[in-house]
């Protein structure tokens, strides 16, 4: 993204030499925090490890915070994602920063957990050059913890008060299921509007696709390929496959129906990441274990989505006809969408054009994330916002251009300056 040169236009609360001799003043600390922050490996069940260096940087702008456990019957709820952590409740970090009386009240949601670094060589120790932050969570998504404090310590420093009640909810377990915001809403959640913050190179999603995690187990015969009694599972698999890249082009239809993405081509991807069958050359195997995801969009919920796909793999034709069993485990995200012309929309949107930076119409996020909480279980306006790329995010050599920081902070610190009735909507 292209970020030199944005001019940020009159009406913008701060003029562009303001932001930019500051940023100029504290970029050297901000890379430092970054690079801190991404020092203390917060992979799932080890989050709460970063809570006290997170707790002093909230303290230090004058803000309260507290870590929150779970509710008891977190587990209970029909949205709560099991994983191998299950047993081992964490608590979130939520913060409070309390604006000018009668100020709406607005939250920040952002996780703290990264996802595992195999392979991934200094993932750990991360590294600043030519312009850059090189490691784990770099663009998701300690990067976005750091633009929310920047543009927070920017709005201190210049002596401007945020135009919110902020609440901002530090989060555990997003990238294994969400069950981290699921317990912070269920603990309470009086904000009236939700900003995720994720990578999206600084676009604004009104919604984000949905995800389902899915087994196929094809039931063959077992027997010896010379015997003529047996049924190979692969091949049973194959036909599967076959039947699944069939779900994805419909899956894609329903998308294109909705046109929530504009031109983009819909994230509908129906992706087999598994396969686990057989054991010897001669052999056929009797099982063959499929495992894979479904990308989908509104108005499909998680319900439509599992009839697909057990039709698609209950009418394969004969000997395949009820020898697939469809399993559930891992990701459930739901999708969601609100109107692009909801006014917390409309208003990230204003701070980004006056930040002088490419506006896009809002469109629905490619990725799924904690967001689709708030809008379908609390029905509040949420959006998705953030700096980092996500083909940068999970790989190896994670990386983030700290001019996409500086931009970022930019906009937030904005759009927070910003009273909700200023200007259009
Ligand atoms: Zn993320």
């Amino acid at each position: 993204m292209e970020l030199s040169g944005s001019v940020p236009t009159a009406d913008a609360p701060f003029a562009a030499e303001e932001f930019d001799s500051w940023w100029r003043d504290r970029r050297e600390e901000i890379v430092g925090r970054l690079l801190d922050l991404i020092a203390i490996p917060t992979v799932s069940p080890d989050e709460e490890r970063c809570y006290p260096w997170l707790g002093a940087q909230i303290s230090a702008l004058g803000g309260s915070w507290r870590v929150e456990p779970p509710p008891q019957a977190l587990p209970e709820h029909p949205d709560f994602t099991l994983t191998e952590f299950s047993g081992r409740p964490r608590a979130n970090l939520r913060a409070r920063l309390p604006g000018p009386p009668g100020a709406p009240r607005l939250l920040l949601n952002v996780h703290v957990d990264v996802v595992p670094a195999k392979g991934f060589e200094g993932a750990f120790q991360p590294r600043f050059s030519e312009g850059r932050v090189v490691g784990r969570g770099a663009a998701d998504t300690k990067n976005n913890i750091v633009m929310a404090l920047a543009a927070l310590e920017f709005l201190r420093d210049l002596g401007i008060a945020p135009a919110y009640d902020l609440q901002l909810d530090f989060v555990v377990e997003e990238e294994i299921g969400g069950s981290g915001t699921l317990a912070s809403i269920l603990n309470a959640c009086t904000a009236e509007e939700v900003v995720v913050l994720e990578p999206t190179s600084l676009e604004i999603f009104h919604g984000h696709r949905g995800c389902l995690s899915f087994e196929v187990l094809v039931k063959g015969i077992a027997g010896h390929m010379g015997g003529g009694g047996g049924l190979s599972a692969i091949d049973g698999a194959v036909e599967a496959i076959e039947a699944l890249k069939g779900l994805e082009r419909r899956l894609s239809e329903l998308a294109r129906a909705e046109d929530l993405f504009g031109a983009e081509p819909p994230p509908t991807v129906v992706n087999v990441g598994s396969i686990d069958g057989g054991e010897w050359h001669g052999s056929f195997p009797d099982r063959c274990l499929l495992r894979a995801n479904a990308g989908f969009l509104p108005p499909l919920e998680i319900a439509g989505v599992k009839e697909l796909i057990e039709e698609a793999v209950g009418g394969l034709a004969d000997p395949w006809g009820g020898r697939c069993e469809v399993t559930y485990s891992g990701i459930h995200n739901d999708a969601y969408a609100i109107d692009p012309r909801t006014p917390l929309v409309r208003r990230l949107l204003e701070a980004k054009r006056r930040q002088g930076l490419p506006e896009a119409e809002p469109a629905v996020w490619g990725a799924s994330c904690d967001a689709r909480y708030y809008a379908r279980l609390a029905g509040l306006p949420v959006v998705v916002f953030g700096s980092g790329d996500l083909d940068h995010a999970h790989g190896v050599e994670e990386r983030l251009e700290i001019s996409q920081l500086a931009a970022g902070t930019r906009i937030l610190a904005d759009f927070l300056a910003t009273p909700p009735g200023r200007g259009p909507s």
